[in-house]
Order: structure tokens, then C-alpha cells, then sequence
């Protein structure tokens, strides 16, 4: 075929469609004309398109194959070689069609004199809702250019399609089987019921016009629009801002190649030469894009691909205008959020009254994104296999993150099931509010202390709420995640002064900026700008805030003025050795004897702690301990270190359980030899507010714990059902000699007793 490229090609075929589509004629009649117009140009024999309706793909125009097949040949998603493209979404290009496994004969049609073969699905909003496919008598493939050509033709046939309403716009929107209920299965990461309509986190851009009226304008459009996103991408490096959205600086070096690649911005431009607009283009390079990403089987590259995908959204929403995410928008009420993952910072820009619950496609169960959900009361369903194929925006959605499940458009039996389930925890959250004013004792007359952890000034009037007995943790590092810029030594203090306030006679552990690993500022230099292969495991929370003194001695300043005239306490995160809590302890007794000589009033007492994260801290605990007022084992970061398992990683998530040999001796043997010392000990990481681990904590002889607020209630009646004696001694023989699994024998313990665990 006399072809000399592409986009000649595909701008020939334009040319002619634009006149067919600007045309008056039906709809039928465009469709005829379509076909004859591209099997002449791509001299092929037969062209035919297939279209879906009614959930099947029906033959709406042929050149070539018998006419009385027209509206009579009708296909299933999956059945036969078109059914495979549309199914698939994905071209097929055979020399020799009858070879393919997938190849279905139908005699009305007369195909059999053909050998060559190629379709291209037809896509609308990620959707195949038709075929486009040519077919020859010679047995040869078709070049890559004609290839081309017929996936730029089939966009827009899409719009063709659309604007006749030759498919059903629902079906459209979700695909022949999605226009029902679906159920998604997930990972519970804040446990919740919710109903609400999805909101996607990075809206979708539907392109609405798919050829271009002026070439030259088009262009110009995606040149501005790149010129746009390389000096957003120029600008988050040079702040060292590899923390907005969650990317990292990986990521950033990833996005900085593409946005230069001239490969890619090439074949966008080529695409315009073609006759179609900027955002018509951008997506035509994006769809081949995702036909590769199939085929590749190496993930890092995989990844990589996503990335450009990313990338390839930020440019479609320049040129379109639709910048922003939907917080910046504002919520309409009862959302349920959808994303692929979100940073912390993202998810506290969303108005937490009208946000009811969040799905991602990734996410892990410490995760700080997953933190910060969970003290704002929102249920989070992770890993949800199928959601961005499943859900569209405004979807009605029920959120079962007890359950592990997400159901997209309910149907009225559906709705009336969840309600019930719904209002069966509504009560129960009311019998755990009377609990409030109820001090936790077990069965045998211990009281636990039971805290809670909090972040933000929001999350305070949870302390009376939950009737808990103290903030446990305050994460200090939230305020500095939700800032734009380095909070202020004066806004750092008003917020210290009126948690205080707040907690009246409770008290408040204020635990000293834990930032890097997965809580990163854009604004703050971080790292010099090199990159951490383990942020986890790298320059992070006291690490850095010993290093960058200055940081500090601001916080501690701002502390201990908050302070003034009550008790400080103050914790330490990540302490490796004794000396690292040594020197901190330092800053804030410089700052102190500052303050002290200029007179100001101070802290009538401070309490200082440490946060046992890092296992190799236990082995010198004897040494630290006499210097101590309180430890608070953080097993977040803990049982990361302790299985090597990286806390944010998605496909570690399930992998291995809180309530593992290893752990529970582990923790044990910490709290074992600290008797005798006069510290508190406290649990504060997220297992602590799960029932069943928090059984086990008591088991092995914690008796303080710190945890969201929502579970606050909840362990408070466990442990009003528990003999601690008993316990103990059950948690005692177990784990000197296992069984084969613990989670399963405590439930079981749990279950004789009729303690609730779950
Ligand atoms: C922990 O690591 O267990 C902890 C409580 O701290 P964070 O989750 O903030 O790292
Ligand atoms: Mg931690």
C-alpha cells in the first residue's frame, strides 16, 4: 500500500471523515460511508464495524462482506476475533485470521475468501464499545502505519458514535456487564461502613471533540501545555518536592525524562498533523501507550509505563484546564473517595465532614495516608483489585471495610442488607459511647490505661468523646504535613498551648517531628537532595531532627512555652542508641536553661521518653532505661524492621501477622525487662486497637495502650471481660511452645469466653 507514513495516512482518512461527519446525513448513513472511505484508503477488500448494544457486538456497516450480515452478525464480548479486541481492548493484526484460536466462522458474512486481518477496538472512557476491522484476500499483515491510522480513525468513530447515541451512553460509560451491581473485594484498612457517591481524587477528563478544526491551534495548545507541565516538574525538584501526590523523587527523575523524551512529544504532534485535537491526541499516544504496558512482563518497567501514564493525565488536564484534584473543587456531600494511593498531606485537604469513606487501588495497613483516615474516623478499603474499570464518578457506593468490600451501584436488596448492618454499628458505636465515663478494669481489678493517639487540633474533642486517658501520641509532624510551609515557631506553640488546653487535667505526650520515610514536606529540603533507596529505613525522624538542629530547637522551644506552668511530656522517635534520646534531651535542657534566663515561666515538670522502634534499641534498653520517665513501643515501624517488610508496601500487607511468634516474644522480652524500672510502657502502634492483638498485648503484660480514637471504645469493653491472670498464663504456654497459629487459639480463647474480638 503506497503509504508513506502514519500521518498522512490517517490525515487523508480525516480529511474525507470530516466531511462525512459535518455531513447531514443519519447516522447509518455516515457509518456506510466510513467504511467505504477507509477500505478504499487502506485498500483493503473488507471493512467493517462492529458495534456494541445490548451487551453484544452487532455488525452496523460493512465494504466487502455480505450486506445482509449488517445488524444480523452479532458477537459476544470475548467470542470470535472481534469479540476478543473488544474484550481485550487490544488490536489484533493477522496474516492469517483462521489461524488464531479465537477465530469464529460466520457463513452469513462470506469471509472465508479472506486471509489478512486487523481490528482495532473503538474506545470510549476506557471502554471498547465497538471494532473497527479490515480484512484482505492476501495472507499479509498490516503495516504498523496502517495500523495506526485505524486506531486514530477509530477515536473518532467514538465521538461519531456518541453523538449519534448509536450505543447506550451507560453502557458506554461501564462496559456491557458493569452496568449492575459489582462487588469489589479489598483490604480493610480502617474498619467502617459507609455510603456514599464516588468521587474520583484526579477526575477523569472525558475528551469531548476529537478532530481538530485548526491544525496550528492545536499544536499551539500542546506546546504552551508542555512547556506548562516541564516547569511544574522543573519547579517540585528544584524545592527537592518529592512529596506532593506522593511522588517521590524517583519519580520526579522519571517524569522529568518523559516530559523531555522527544519520542513522546513527537508522536503527540504527529498525531495533531493527523487531524486531531490536543487532547485527542495526548490520549491517542496514551491508549498505545497502555497496549504496550500489557505486553510488557518486566514490573520495573511496568511501573515506569504507569508513570508516563501519570504523566501523560497531568498534560491531558493542562491542555483541557481541568486542573486540581477534587478537594480543590469541594465535595459534594456523602463522597466516598477513589484514588490509587494518596499521600497524607492530599487526604487532609478533603472536608472531613462531607468525606465518608476512601478506596484504593494500593494502600497498607500503617501506611500514614491509612493514620490519619483512621483518626478522622473514615473507613478505607485498600488494594481494591478492578476499581477504576468498575466505578464511575457518582456512582452510589457501599463501603463494607468490615467486610472487605466495596458494592458499585447496589441494587435495592443490597442497599436494604447494608442499611440493617449499618445500623446494627451504629448502635453498637452508641453502647460504646456509654462506656466513656467507664474506667477500663479487667475482671481481676487491673485498670488499663487506655489513650488515644491524635495529630491535628481536630482530632482533640475525641479525648472527651471516647472518654480515653490521655493522648498517648501526638504526632506532632501532622501540622507540618497539612502546612504549606514550615510551620512558624509561633503557630507551633499555639497548637502545643491548645491541645494542652484542650486535654485539661489529661495528659499529652507531644512526640518530637517524626518526618521522612513516607511523610515527606515539600517545602523541606529534604536529604540534600539525594536519594534514599529505604526512606523507611533512612534519614528520618530523629535522625533528622538531630542533624538539622535548628529544627529542633524550634520545636522544643515552642513546647516548652506551650507548656509553661504544666507537665511537658515529650517523646523521641526512632531512637537507635541511648545517645541519640541523650542528645535530644539536650536540645530541649539548652532551651530550657535559654528560656529559664530570660526569665519566662516553664514546664513544672518534663517527662522524657522514647519511642522503641528500632529492635536494636532493646538490647540496650538497661542502659537508657534509668534516664527515662516513659517508653512507647511503636510497632508500626517496629515489626517493620523486625521482618524486614516494608510498612507502606502493598504486597507486603497481608504477608505477616502482629500476632506472630516472633513479634509477641519479642515484645514480651522488652516489657519483661523493663519490671522493676519506674517507666510507663505503652503500646502506641495500630495494632494496639485491634481487638485481638490488644488481647495479646494484655497477654504478655501491657497495661498501657495508645490508640485511634474509634478503638478507644472497643478495647475498653475488652478489657472489662478479661482475667488477666488466666490470660497471661494461656499467652505464657503458647509462646513457649507454639502452636501452629496464634491468631487462630486466641480467637478461640477469646470465642469460649464470649469475648467479642472482632
Ligand atoms: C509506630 O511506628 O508504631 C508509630 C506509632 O509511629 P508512626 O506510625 O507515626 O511511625
Ligand atoms: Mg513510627
Amino acid at each position: 500500500m503506497p503509504v508513506t507514513s502514519a500521518v498522512t495516512a490517517a490525515r487523508t482518512i480525516l480529511t474525507s471523515l470530516h466531511e462525512v461527519m459535518a455531513s447531514r446525513s443519519h447516522a447509518q448513513a455516515k457509518l456506510n460511508t466510513v467504511v467505504e472511505t477507509i477500505g478504499e484508503s487502506l485498500d483493503s477488500e473488507v471493512c467493517s464495524i462492529y458495534l456494541l448494544r445490548e451487551g453484544m457486538l452487532e455488525l452496523f456497516a460493512t465494504k466487502g462482506l455480505a450486506q445482509e450480515a449488517v445488524h444480523v452478525t452479532r458477537m459476544g464480548v470475548g467470542e470470535g476475533l472481534v469479540g476478543t479486541i473488544a474484550e481485550d481492548i487490544e488490536t489484533l493484526n493477522l496474516a492469517e485470521a483462521t489461524a488464531h484460536p479465537d477465530f469464529s466462522y460466520r457463513p452469513e458474512t462470506g469471509e472465508e475468501k479472506f486471509h489478512s486481518f486487523a481490528g482495532v477496538p473503538i474506545v470510549r472512557r476506557e471502554r471498547a464499545v465497538g471494532v473497527l476491522c479490515v480484512q484482505h484476500a492476501d495472507p499479509r499483515r498490516y503495516e504498523e502505519v496502517e495500523i495506526e491510522a485505524l486506531q486514530t480513525v477509530a477515536m473518532v468513530l467514538s465521538e461519531l458514535i456518541s453523538n449519534a447515541g448509536l450505543v447506550d451512553d451507560e453502557a458506554v460509560a461501564l462496559g456491557p456487564q458493569q452496568t449492575g451491581p459489582v462487588r469489589l473485594a479489598g483490604l480493610s484498612l480502617v474498619k467502617g461502613l459507609a455510603t456514599g457517591h464516588a468521587v474520583y481524587h484526579q477526575p477523569r477528563i472525558t475528551i469531548e471533540h476529537v478532530m481538530a478544526e485548526d491544525r496550528d491551534a492545536e499544536l499551539q495548545r500542546v506546546y504552551l501545555a508542555f512547556d506548562k507541565m516541564r516547569e511544574q516538574i522543573e519547579r517540585m525538584q528544584a524545592q527537592a518536592e518529592f512529596g506532593v501526590g506522593g511522588e517521590h523523587e524517583e519519580v520526579l527523575e522519571t517524569y522529568k525524562m518523559f516530559a523531555y523524551d522527544e519520542g513522546w512529544s513527537r508522536r503527540i504532534i504527529e498525531a495533531i498533523d493527523s487531524g486531531l485535537t490536543a487532547e485527542a491526541a495526548i490520549e491517542r499516544v496514551q491508549q498505545r501507550t497502555r497496549m504496550r504496558m500489557r505486553q510488557i512482563d518486566d514490573p520495573l518497567l511496568a511501573d515506569r509505563m504507569h508513570d508516563l501514564e501519570d504523566l501523560s493525565n497531568r498534560l491531558l488536564r493542562i491542555v483541557s484546564g481541568q486542573m486540581g484534584t477534587a478537594a480543590s473543587q469541594g465535595l459534594r456531600s456523602d463522597t466516598i473517595l477513589i484514588a490509587r494511593n494518596l499521600g497524607p498531606a492530599e487526604l487532609l485537604e478533603y472536608d472531613k465532614r462531607r468525606l465518608k469513606g476512601v478506596v484504593l487501588e494500593e494502600g497498607s495497613l500503617t501506611a500514614h495516608v491509612v493514620i490519619v483516615a483512621r483518626a478522622m474516623g473514615v473507613p478505607v478499603l485498600g488494594r481494591t483489585r478492578g476499581l477504576r474499570g468498575a466505578v464511575r464518578d457518582g456512582d452510589l457506593l457501599l463501603l463494607d471495610a468490615e467486610r472487605g468490600e466495596v458494592i458499585v451501584r447496589p441494587n435495592d436488596a443490597m442497599v436494604e442488607a447494608f442499611d440493617g448492618r449499618f445500623a446494627k454499628t451504629k448502635q453498637r458505636a452508641v453502647a460504646y459511647a456509654a462506656l466513656r465515663d467507664v474506667e477500663p478494669f479487667t475482671r481481676d481489678g487491673t485498670r488499663i490505661t487506655v489513650m488515644m493517639n491524635a495529630g491535628l487540633r481536630d482530632d482533640m474533642p475525641n479525648l472527651a468523646l471516647a472518654g480515653a486517658d490521655g493522648v498517648g501520641l501526638f504526632r506532632t509532624e501532622f501540622q507540618f504535613l497539612v502546612s504549606a510551609t514550615l510551620p512558624a515557631r509561633e503557630r507551633q506553640t499555639r497548637l502545643y498551648r491548645d491541645v494542652l488546653d484542650i486535654a485539661g487535667d489529661k495528659p499529652v505526650v507531644f512526640r518530637t517531628v517524626d518526618i521522612g520515610g513516607d511523610k515527606v514536606l515539600p517545602y523541606l529540603r529534604h536529604n540534600d537532595g539525594e536519594h534514599e533507596e529505604n526512606p523507611a529505613m533512612g534519614w528520618r525522624a530523629l535522625r533528622v531532627a538531630l542533624d538539622r538542629e535548628g529544627l529542633l530547637k524550634v520545636q522544643a522551644r515552642s513546647l516548652l512555652e506551650a507548656a509553661a506552668g504544666r507537665t511537658l511530656n515529650v517523646m523521641f522517635p526512632m531512637v537507635s542508641e541511648p545517645w541519640e534520646f541523650d542528645a535530644a534531651k539536650e536540645v530541649f535542657e539548652s532551651q530550657r536553661r535559654y528560656l529559664k534566663g530570660q526569665k519566662k515561666l516553664l514546664p513544672e515538670a518534663i517527662r522524657y521518653g522514647a519511642m522503641l522502634e528500632v529492635p536494636a534499641l532493646a538490647e540496650t534498653l538497661d542502659i537508657l532505661a534509668p534516664n527515662l520517665s516513659f517508653l512507647s513501643i511503636g510497632t508500626n515501624d517496629l515489626t517493620q524492621f523486625l521482618f524486614a517488610a516494608d510498612r507502606s508496601n502493598p504486597k507486603l500487607a497481608e504477608r505477616y501477622d502482629w500476632l506472630s511468634v516472633s513479634i509477641m516474644r519479642f515484645l514480651k522480652r522488652v516489657q519483661t525487662s523493663l519490671i522493676g524500672h519506674p517507666i510507663d510502657v505503652t503500646v502506641c502502634g495500630e495494632m494496639g486497637g485491634r481487638r485481638l492483638e490488644a488481647l495479646a498485648l494484655l497477654g504478655i503484660g501491657i497495661r498501657r495502650l495508645s490508640i485511634t480514637p474509634a478503638a478507644v471504645g472497643p478495647i475498653k469493653e475488652l478489657v472489662r471481660k478479661v482475667d488477666l491472670a488466666e490470660l497471661g498464663a494461656a499467652m505464657n504456654d503458647w509462646l513457649l511452645s507454639p502452636p501452629a497459629s496464634l491468631r487462630e487459639n486466641l480467637s478461640q480463647w477469646a470465642a469460649i469466653r464470649e469475648i467479642e474480638v472482632d
